[in-house]
């Protein structure tokens, strides 16, 4: 990796996302910060320029498919493309057993077609290099298909997605489209998905599975061409997501994100890792 290796962030302005592109920076990369509001994007990139690190800025609202299509049109012109892009944008409006229709919309919308949408987007302008193109998903335990509070209670379902065979786009985004006409109904506990912190955690599954599907996909490219997908849980984080809660920091959230991004020799791909070691979906 080098100041030319190009690096962008998606929700880089505060939390956890803020943080991977500072340490990215930090370990000498060009790191492109990004955030729905550009005057605070703007005042962090002035402020880690001072710092004496490397970053660019753009706007980028992964809801909203004109800035994502603006901020890689933009990577392409004026850098010619992108080596790593990092999907750490998301909410979470699950503090209770309720599961707003409009929260839920959100979220899923957010959290999983947000980054379905960036990587549909960046899969063109990934530049080919010696170390392969990297995707990483800033995702969550709680989206593990056979997680304590996640767990898959639909047995066809929860092999399916666990299945690489199975995995395909429909099944996916079945999952979540159905997931959310049974908010709408009210029936999604009687169709066998948790009580609590339902809609987040169904988002995160949906990225997990997401990016296995993608990994197989991607690595029928040629070799020169490759791009390595993986997926991650930084913890339970103190920031404005949980409240300041949490048992650690942001700057440690980070550290397994950053580790996976710009480990050295034959990259994996289609893993799920945490505290800087694989787990299982
Ligand atoms: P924060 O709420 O601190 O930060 C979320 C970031 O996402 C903000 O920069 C926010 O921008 C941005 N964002 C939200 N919606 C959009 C959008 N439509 N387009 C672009 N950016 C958007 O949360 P965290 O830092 O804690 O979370 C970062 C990631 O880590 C999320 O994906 C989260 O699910 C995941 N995660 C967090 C955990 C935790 O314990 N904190 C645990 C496991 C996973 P804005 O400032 O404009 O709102």
């Amino acid at each position: 990796w080098s100041s030319e290796t190009v690096a962008a962030v998606t929700g880089s302005n505060r939390g956890i996302g803020y943080e991977i592109a500072r340490q990215l920076a930090v370990h000498g990369l060009h790191v492109i910060v990004t955030s729905r509001d550009s005057k605070h994007g703007r005042e962090v990139v002035g402020s880690l320029r001072e710092d004496g690190l490397s970053v660019d800025y753009c706007q980028l609202d992964v809801l909203n498919e004109v800035s994502i299509q603006t901020f890689a049109r933009w990577i392409s012109e004026k850098y010619g493309g992108l080596d790593i892009l990092v999907n750490n944008a998301g909410v979470n409006f699950n503090t209770g057993s309720d599961n707003s229709v409009e929260y839920a919309e959100r979220v899923i919308n957010t959290n999983y077609f947000g980054v379905k949408r960036m990587i549909e987007a960046v899969i063109p302008i990934m530049r080919p290099s010696i170390y392969g193109a990297r995707i990483l998903n800033v995702s969550s335990r709680l989206g593990r298909a056979n997680g304590r509070r996640n767990r898959v209670d639909d047995m066809t379902l929860r092999e399916q997605l666990l299945r690489d065979e199975c995995l395909s786009e429909e099944l996916i985004d079945g999952m979540v489209l159905k997931f959310l006409d049974q908010v709408k109904n009210g029936t999604w506990v009687s169709n066998g998905w948790p009580q609590m912190f339902t809609d987040y955690s169904i988002s995160k599954l949906a990225v997990n599975t997401y990016t296995r599907l993608m990994a197989k996909r991607l690595s029928t490219k040629p070799d020169g061409e490759k791009v390595y997908i993986n997926c991650f849980c930084p913890g339970w984080v103190k920031t404005a997501m949980t409240g300041w809660q949490g048992n650690v920091s942001a700057e440690e959230g980070a550290d397994t994100g950053v580790w996976v991004v710009l480990k050295p020799g034959r990259p994996d791909t289609g893993k799920f890792f945490a505290e800087r070691r694989e787990i299982s979906f």
